[in-house]
């Protein structure tokens, strides 16, 4: 015991507040730096993998450590292996970044750290959120209707959007019967396209619909559901014992950001009594800009949504936004009060762990809320449309270059192209067992992010690896996307 004693710190109880304001102050000079400087680190980190865990210690320190010395292991270890998603050079998947208010936010948020599984365990928490919630569905003009609650991830939304459209399939309980033989299950069946995101699958294989529940519906050459399609399948599964249930589209896919056509898949959700869902979860912000509001075209008929500000509006990581109609259906999905989480005002409040599966919940609200007053919903606007405009030059240029080629149309700032030299006739020739149009585009991407100069992903589309070059950052200019047109440029120049 004497040998323990003498481990311990020398007080109990938290960072003295002297420490915490002088650290607190020098780590937002950290960040400040972090951002002024950003553009002279390399976008993809050049590690490989274990390197960062060899240098750290395998075991914890029994000591106290200085603050110092942490920070300077964020310098000397963790820094080298981030992947600068804040770069503006960070043109790959869908970039999420953040921005100085969202930091500030969370940093206020980890302070009070309330937990908003009741309105009483921090009455503004659930309130703030109710509010921005609100400001939101206003701002991508959806109907009054719409009630809304913040997750995590889309996945996350996603998942509570099949969970409450499993509920509304009236001859069979699954809250109460689960799916362990309680009685006879119907064989439930959800439609969603063909280039729908993978986390609709994983949400319906944490439902019990499993894998072979989810019936991927053709595209048409803009890789659009074809909503055809959709009604023959629905009848055909019909006559074969299925129970179609929902139907998901999607508002800018991940590949393409194609925009399924929500108001004809409406109609036959309408006439099938399919639950309707649908997944803007990047592209669904801007539809708070005057023209790109066609994008929410029959959106307003549909049962829930999912739009994520953390992907596309500058707030940091996690916070995606989910609306219902009928958020009744989600409570009685989700709604389980044991005895210790009753509080005088349940009846007259909404405690929002009665609307999904986690129970407490993060003040995400707060960063959103600072997020939105902080550039108002112009500012927002401004830098959304600033980022599409982008896109389009973008676009432009491959298109008017004889060794590239466009694979997608780009309705909002995200370019799939290819290089197609003009002057090779090989795209079937082989190189390294692969035929010569894939290997070069490969090549093209890995020799491109190798610089550390720029960072791109890749996609199939029609069997064809394809380049995505996409445009969200709130960093990222006009300079950065001709500086990376260049770069990819020179790259195919030296590789040819
Ligand atoms: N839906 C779409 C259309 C997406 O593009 C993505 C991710 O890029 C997701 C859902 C999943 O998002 P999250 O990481 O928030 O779960």
């Amino acid at each position: 015991m004497g040998d323990e004693k003498s481990t311990m710190p020398n007080s109990l109880g938290d960072m003295p507040t002297e420490e915490f304001k002088k650290y607190g102050y020098e780590l937002i000079d950290w960040i400040a730096e972090y951002f002024t400087d950003i553009e002279k680190l390399p976008v993809l980190p050049k590690v490989k993998p274990g390197d960062i865990k060899t240098k750290l210690p395998k075991n914890p320190p029994e000591l106290p450590e200085g603050f110092d010395k942490i920070i300077s292991d964020v310098d000397n270890i963790i820094v080298p292996g981030v992947t600068h998603w804040n770069h503006p050079n960070f043109m790959a998947y869908f970039n999420s970044t953040s921005s100085g208010p969202g930091i500030l936010a969370e940093l206020l948020s980890a302070a009070f750290n309330t937990n908003g599984m009741l309105w009483k365990t921090s009455p503004s928490t659930t309130e703030l959120e109710r509010v921005t919630v609100d400001w939101m569905r206003q701002m991508l003009a959806l109907p009054e209707s719409f009630w809304g609650i913040i997750y995590d991830t889309a996945s996350i939304s996603s998942m509570h959007g099949i969970a409450a459209a499993r509920e509304q399939v009236g001859e069979y309980s699954f809250r109460q019967m689960g799916l362990s033989g309680g009685g006879k299950i119907p064989k439930l069946r959800l439609y969603a396209s063909e280039h729908a995101h993978s986390s609709i699958e994983k949400g319906a294989i944490l439902l019990g619909i499993g894998i072979d529940g989810v019936r991927k519906i053709p595209v048409d050459n803009e890789f659009k559901m074809i909503p055809e399609k959709l009604s023959d399948a629905i009848i055909e599964d019909r006559k074969s014992g299925w129970r179609p249930f929902c139907v998901v589209a999607t508002v800018g896919t991940t590949s393409t950001t194609s925009i399924d056509p929500v108001e004809e898949i409406a109609d036959i959700c309408e006439k099938e009594k399919l639950w309707l869902h649908v997944d803007a979860a990047h592209s669904g912000v801007t539809a708070m800009i005057s023209e790109m509001k066609y994008i929410f075209n029959g959106v307003e008929r549909a049962d829930s949504l999912v739009v994520n500000p953390h992907k596309w509006m500058f707030v940091p990581v996690d916070l995606s936004l989910f609306y219902i109609r009928k958020p009744d259906v989600l409570k009685k999905a989700f709604s389980l009060v044991p005895e210790y989480l009753k509080t005088a005002e349940d009846n007259s409040v909404e405690n929002l762990m009665d609307y999904g599966i986690q129970l407490g919940r993060r003040f995400r609200a707060l960063k959103l809320w600072f997020v939105i007053r902080y550039f108002g919903v112009n500012g927002i606007t401004e830098r959304l449309r600033e980022h599409i405009r982008i896109g389009q030059l973008f676009a432009g240029w491959i298109d008017e270059h004889q060794n590239f080629e466009r694979m997608a149309p780009a309705p909002f700032s995200t370019v799939c192209f290819r290089a197609h030299p003009a002057s090779t006739n090989s795209e079937s020739m082989i190189v390294q067992g692969t035929p010569y149009g894939e290997w070069l585009n490969e090549q093209l991407l890995q020799k491109i992010n190798e610089t550390g100069k720029l960072f791109l992903s890749h996609t199939k589309i029609n069997g064809k690896f394809v380049l995505r070059l996409s445009v969200s950052g709130i960093r990222t200019e006009e300079r950065h996307v001709k500086d990376a047109w260049n770069l990819i440029q020179r790259t195919l120049k030296e590789l040819l």
